[in-house]
């Protein structure tokens, strides 16, 4: 009896994560994070990196990100992995190779009782939003992972809309009146959010002025009234906050764009957007001291972006300045012009890429708060959510 007092005692002294924030950031590897860094040191005249609200937690680690079927993953396989802790292969959301159902911990953790979030900053039956709530054989079957979401009873979704809301000829049920039906308060903008106190469940999506179906803006592109990534995690944690606790996943999607893109300035205003988000996070954790957890980690490299192109010792962070927009608005705009014009930008500015997909090099892991010592040292990318149960004390 006293062995097991003693055991129980133990156990509860463990402090326990209670409110856990899971940053992604697509395509995010550390040479992004140092670009983003070494550009705000240079705005001042420093050489060198200026910390981000991220780079400043105390443990760090290195997570290999390869699928099961490639040593470069794609997003959904490296989704599936963070959420659901097994690999798949690549092409596949939520299930084994083998198409069996995998069972996210945002399932576990909302079964604990705790309230759960999960939004993006592009639309919500990509990728890695979709590997947090969904199951299909194939990430592009988005009208399947959509109507998956009204099923989670997940408590709050926020970010970009859907590719196919009405399936992929349009003869579907609209996903967002599914959504409405499971009880769901569908919010167009932050502006219409106060007017929704009360509701159970939530679901934000960006201004109907903007194409509400689409992703988020680029931050390069953005009007002063489109909703951020910082403005989504503070409706979100406004909205999960309860005695219990909460778990948050968050997707920064459009770093992995502008890599696809070799857009360097665009890729540099997206981290600063995450960067901003995540201290929405560590100002909540302020007031929570030794009950919340921030980890921000990524699914994969994309870009094989470096800080230093063929010779020379320099990056000239000067040849960004005229650049306002990003490269893909432009290239939507059939703006040829000033397509070749970011190139050649980022050509002088010596930022070197040598893909226009991903690479398999290993992702940083930035973590602080309650349970953060899990995350140092080197790991696989489906230790992650292994790593958050264990914080939160929930079996996985
Ligand atoms: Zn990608």
């Amino acid at each position: 009896m006293l062995a097991v007092a003693v055991l129980m005692g133990c156990q509860q002294s463990v402090p326990q994560a209670k409110y856990v924030f899971y940053f992604i950031g697509d395509g995010m590897g550390l040479a992004q994070v140092a670009l983003a860094e070494a550009w705000l040191a240079d705005s001042t005249d420093v050489i060198g990196f200026e910390k981000l609200s991220f780079t400043e937690f105390p443990v760090l680690g290195t997570a290999t990100t390869f699928s099961a079927s490639n040593i470069i993953t794609c997003s959904s396989a490296a989704g599936t992995a963070l959420a659901t802790g097994t690999k798949t292969n690549n092409g596949m959301l939520g299930v084994s190779p083998d198409s069996v159902s995998l069972e996210a911990i945002t399932y576990k953790i909302k079964k604990a009782g705790y309230r759960v979030g999960v939004t993006s900053t592009v639309t919500l039956d990509h990728a890695t939003p979709g590997s947090f709530y969904a199951n299909a054989s194939s990430r592009s079957d988005y009208y399947d992972i959509a109507v998956q979401l009204p099923q989670t009873g997940f408590d709050f979704f926020g970010g970009g809309g859907f590719i196919q809301p009405e399936g992929e000829d349009k003869d579907q049920v609209s996903v967002l009146s599914l959504i409405e039906e499971a009880g769901y308060q569908v919010v167009y903008g932050i502006e219409q959010v106060d007017a929704l106190a009360g509701a159970e469940k939530m679901l934000l999506l960006q201004d109907k002025e903007r194409d509400f179906m689409d992703a988020l803006p680029y931050a390069i592109d953005r009007k002063e009234s489109d909703m951020t990534h910082a403005d989504i995690i503070s409706v979100a944690v406004d909205f999960l906050d309860n005695e219990k606790g909460f778990f948050l996943m968050s997707e920064s999607g459009r770093i992995d764009w502008a890599c696809h893109s070799n857009d360097g300035k665009t890729l540099i205003l997206e981290i600063l957007d995450l960067n901003d988000a995540v201290q929405v996070a560590v100002e909540f954790a302020q007031k929570h001291p030794g009950e919340t957890l921030i980890v921000v980690t990524a699914d994969h490299e994309t870009g094989g972006l470096a800080l230093g192109l063929e010779n020379g010792y320099s990056v000239y962070f000067d040849a960004l300045a005229e650049q306002n927009a990003s490269k893909d608005i432009l290239l939507q705009a059939r703006d040829m012009e000033l397509v070749k014009q970011v190139r050649e930008m980022n050509f002088k500015a010596r930022i070197g890429w040598t893909t226009s997909s991903h690479t398999g090099i290993p992702v940083p892991v930035y973590a602080t708060g309650s349970g953060s010592e899990l995350f140092s040292g080197r790991m696989d990318n489906t230790d992650i959510p292994k790593k958050i149960c264990q914080a939160m004390g929930i079996p996985f």
